[in-house]
């Protein structure tokens, strides 16, 4: 009896999800080919730092055979936390134990790099922005890319991210506007250009809310701190303000008009920035987000559940990545193992969307003494037996 050709994969996104799912299956003797609209690994900076909680983040890192590397890259006294009033005054402050490996933070570039540098040579297909996917629900499957190339796929995963275009090919959902928006500020070379911030923030984050507005900042590798100024405010809120993102100093006045009541020293955390402030409105996909089953096609990540970005993405992004490589390496056709996948990927996505629709707004609140703390684990339930 000859055996079935391999099933052809292609998976959409060389994101941490994509590229969890690509170095599993390539554990498993399968052959992926990932896509991504970069032009290369370099094409674009990572930006800020990630935690991956130890029961579903680092449990895919494990299944991927990364997870030693992992711990020799990351920071664990990242898990460092604070959060003060608009006064300035500490009102929690948690150091992580010697050795606490609960949530430690990594770069998101030494992420994506640790992955890259894990698959083999050729699986990353960059300077493919998808535009669409069609072909019969039985498959094969075609993907149609914006430079004009066209491939054909037995198995297509959507791991395109927040405005996925993998996703039109199962729903019709779009991502909503959360009614909060999150301005980010750099701050680089902290230790020596800007000491009083540093020190503010110590090896890991800092959090601040009077209601309306917060603060969150964030120690990365490298001597840099991000913030994010986050507002209740309309999305396009710069615009309307007849500013545009790029007037830095107009933003900057219209933050000190709305940050006024707060210290002298919070407030240095909207003047004292490096660089053009970036203006990250917070989208999420409706609750719940499902779909109804087809044999080739499914997402994962945010393209399959984008939610607030309250210390969870990644983890449930690499979550679902091992899950579904493991049940494609587990069952005798895709369709099957898509099936098994859902199964257990939908219900605990839903489950985790409903906890934190409309949770944006909790970073506002003044009444959770411990604001810190919805950074703090939304651990899943272990990667189950998809079998
Ligand atoms: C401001 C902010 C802060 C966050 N902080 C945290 C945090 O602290 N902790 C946490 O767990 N999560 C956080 N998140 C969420 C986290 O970033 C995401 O959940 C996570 O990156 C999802 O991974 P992914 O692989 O599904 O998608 P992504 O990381 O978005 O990757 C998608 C990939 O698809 C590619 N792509 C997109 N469209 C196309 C296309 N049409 N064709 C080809 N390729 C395409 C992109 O180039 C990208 O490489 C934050 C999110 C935001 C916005």
């Amino acid at each position: 009896m000859s055996t079935p050709p391999a099933p052809r994969i292609a998976i959409v996104g060389a994101g941490p999800g994509g590229l969890t799912c690509a170095r599993i299956l390539q554990r498993h003797g399968i052959t992926p080919v990932v896509y991504d609209r970069d032009t290369g690994p370099a094409a674009r900076d990572q930006g800020g730092t990630l935690d991956l909680h130890d029961g579903d983040g680092q449990t895919a890192l494990r299944e991927a055979g990364l997870l030693e590397e992992f711990f020799r890259l990351a920071r664990p006294e990242g898990q460092e936390m604070r959060q003060l009033d608009p006064a300035g005054t500490v009102l929690f402050h948690h150091v992580p134990e010697q050795g606490e490996r609960v949530k430690p933070e990594i770069d998101r570039g030494r992420l994506r790099d640790l992955l890259l540098d894990s698959l083999a040579p050729g699986t990353v297909r960059w300077g493919h922005t998808l535009h669409s996917v069609d072909g019969p629900a039985q498959g094969p499957r075609r993907l149609h890319f914006t430079n004009g190339t066209t491939v054909e796929a037995d198995l297509v995963v959507g791991a395109d991210g927040a405005w996925s275009r993998v996703r039109r090919a199962v729903s019709p959902a779009t991502p909503r506007y959360s009614g909060v928006s999150f301005l980010e500020a750099w701050f680089h070379d902290v230790d020596t250009r800007h000491p009083d911030i540093a020190a503010l923030v110590g090896q890991g984050s800092a959090a601040a809310a009077d209601g309306e507005r917060g603060m969150f900042a964030q120690r990365g590798g490298g001597g840099h701190i991000r913030v994010y100024l986050i507002q209740r405010v309309p999305a396009d809120w710069i615009t309307a303000g007849g500013l545009t993102p790029r007037a830095t100093d107009g933003i900057r006045t219209l933050l000190l008009e709305r940050y006024r009541h707060w210290s002298p020293r919070l407030r240095r955390l909207i003047t004292d920035n490096d660089g053009p402030y970036v203006d990250r409105p917070v989208f999420a996909l409706p609750v719940p987000h499902t779909w109804e089953h087809t044999p080739t096609v499914t997402l994962l990540g945010d393209a399959a559940h984008l939610m607030p970005p309250l210390g969870v993405g990644v983890n449930l992004a690499l979550l679902d990545a091992c899950e579904l490589a493991l049940a494609v390496a587990r069952h005798a056709t895709v369709g099957e193992a898509v099936r098994a996948y859902e199964r257990t990927m939908l219900p605990r996505a839903a489950q985790t969307a409903r906890r934190l629709d409309g949770a944006a707004c909790d970073l506002l609140s003044t009444e959770l003494p411990d604001f810190a703390a919805t950074f703090l684990l939304y651990t899943s339930p272990s990667p189950r037996d998809t079998r």
